[in-house]
């Protein structure tokens, strides 16, 4: 199988290829050539563990990577995941249920991507010899499960910039508590856009970026879509027979950078019988606009009680601009264009498909997590929540349940007068913090890669 670019000004590659590169060399995001059917393989998959379930599905995009280092890769990454069906699907009431995708080391759905990502750093490794410095910014959740998923592994060093004090205690906990020697937590005076930004402004300094063999962790990653299709997989096989035969099943996904509700959208391209897609925002509703508009335009960041669905530009959001554009690259390259000049574009005529969106403010995301734990006695982390806005009865429903509550007590106890726990962060309450502190100039943290790195 071979892996194109969005933008398709460069030839196509293997697996290994887009991976290591992370973005295409013509700035585009790769996406696999043709989509398989997996319709007649699903009775197949339906029994399997969740390790397996993903060796028979990544087995149909990696076809550079032999069946032994697959069959080792997989096992590898699921093998820290606290629940015995790494992604269980938890029934609320008849019809309704929460996907459970925060049993994962840093109990976020990111794992599940970045472990096997991890996984893939660490063959690549092998295979050429050649140590690599990860870099990488975070607002939170994908900084903790970068790190988590490369501690300690010979030959790599992780760097992660994050705005000093503003993300959640906990997460910065998650990053800066691991006691790993490879592990190089940077806390910057600066906001997330300066970590951005100097991370940008170091891979394209091009010296160093080949004299330091940087790899980036981004929501980009070829591999980090893939890793998300197989848990829709997993959630639809483990639904009543019933629903799986209706065709109108609705997965609602908690949503910032559009990666996991892509991941969605491309399984269902492959005949997964989804019936509908819902895109379920915080207050920053840009994809809410775009799915109920047609106009995608980019505001001011506010921040929310869902902190990692703060974004302004949904990066993944190119994926689905390809196929929206009847894969024609030029057409995408011609709308990122204008959303780079100016920030906004208007699709001509939008029919929004099997998609629906849903918004949820501050208020609102406290006033489900309260409904959720009276009528359910279920606890819901804010962006799990941001999927309650709005349920259709009438539908048979998956939300997809993007953290665990424990890892934003101070919302929970405001809301339901209770702070949930998991052993997970329990023992890192008691670990001694190592984080650097650099100021926000890429000089700084250039000299700070060097002096540490591999
Ligand atoms: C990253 C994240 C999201 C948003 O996912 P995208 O793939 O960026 O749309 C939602 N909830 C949590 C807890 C996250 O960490």
């Amino acid at each position: 199988m071979k892996f194109i670019s969005t933008r398709g000004q460069c030839a196509p590659v293997g697996f290994n290829a887009a991976v290591a590169a992370g973005l295409a060399p013509d700035g585009g995001l790769y996406l696999p050539e043709r989509l398989p059917d997996i319709r007649p393989l699903l009775p197949r998959w339906s029994n399997l563990a969740y390790a397996d379930l993903a060796y028979e599905f990544l087995h149909l995009f990696a076809t550079d990577v032999s069946s032994a280092e697959l069959r080792n890769l997989v096992d590898r990454s699921y093998i820290r995941f606290a629940h015995p069906d790494v992604a269980p699907l938890v029934e609320l009431r008849d019809g309704l249920w929460v996907l459970e995708l925060f049993h994962g080391p840093t109990l976020a759905f990111k794992d599940f991507a970045m472990q096997l990502l991890g996984g893939l750093y660490a063959n690549q490794i092998l295979h050429t010899g050649q140590f690599i410095n990860v870099l990488g910014a975070t607002s939170g959740d994908t900084g903790a499960a970068a790190i988590h998923s490369l501690l300690g592994l010979e030959g790599v060093r992780i760097f992660i910039l994050y705005p000093r004090g503003r993300v959640a205690p906990l997460q910065e906990r998650q990053m800066a508590c691991t006691g790993a020697s490879n592990v190089f937590p940077i806390a910057i005076n600066g906001n997330f856009d300066d970590a951005q930004r100097i991370v940008k402004e170091l891979f394209s300094d091009h010296a160093f970026h080949a004299k330091m063999r940087l790899s980036a962790v981004n929501s980009i990653n070829l591999a980090r879509t893939l890793g998300q299709c197989i848990y829709y997989i997993h959630a639809w096989r483990r639904l009543p027979e019933a629903v799986r035969e209706a065709k109108d099943l609705e997965f609602i996904v908690p949503t910032g950078n559009f990666g996991n509700i892509f991941a969605g959208w491309l399984t269902r391209q492959m005949g997964l019988p989804i019936g509908r897609l819902c895109v379920a925002t915080n207050q920053n509703d840009i994809l809410y606009r775009f799915f109920t508009s047609g106009r995608y335009e980019s505001g001011p960041v506010l921040p929310s009680l869902a902190p990692s669905m703060d974004i302004q530009v949904a990066s993944n959001f190119e994926r689905f601009l390809y196929y929206l554009d009847q894969n024609d690259p030029a057409a995408v390259r011609g709308v990122m264009e204008q959303l780079r000049a100016t920030g906004k574009w208007t699709c001509e005529n939008f029919d929004p498909g099997v998609f629906r969106a849903t918004h949820a403010n501050d208020e609102e995301i406290r006033e489900i997590i309260d409904d959720l734990y009276a009528c359910f006695h279920y606890v819901a982390d804010p962006h799990t929540a941001c999927g309650f806005a709005d349920i259709d009865p009438d539908r048979p429903t998956v939300v997809l349940g993007t953290a665990h509550p424990a890892k934003f007590p101070e919302t929970i106890r405001d809301t339901l007068g209770f702070e949930p726990t998991a052993p997970a962060l329990e023992a890192l309450k008691n670990r001694t913090v190592i984080r650097h502190e650099l100021p926000a100039e890429a000089d700084a943290v250039r000299a700070f890669i060097e002096e540490h790195g591999v």
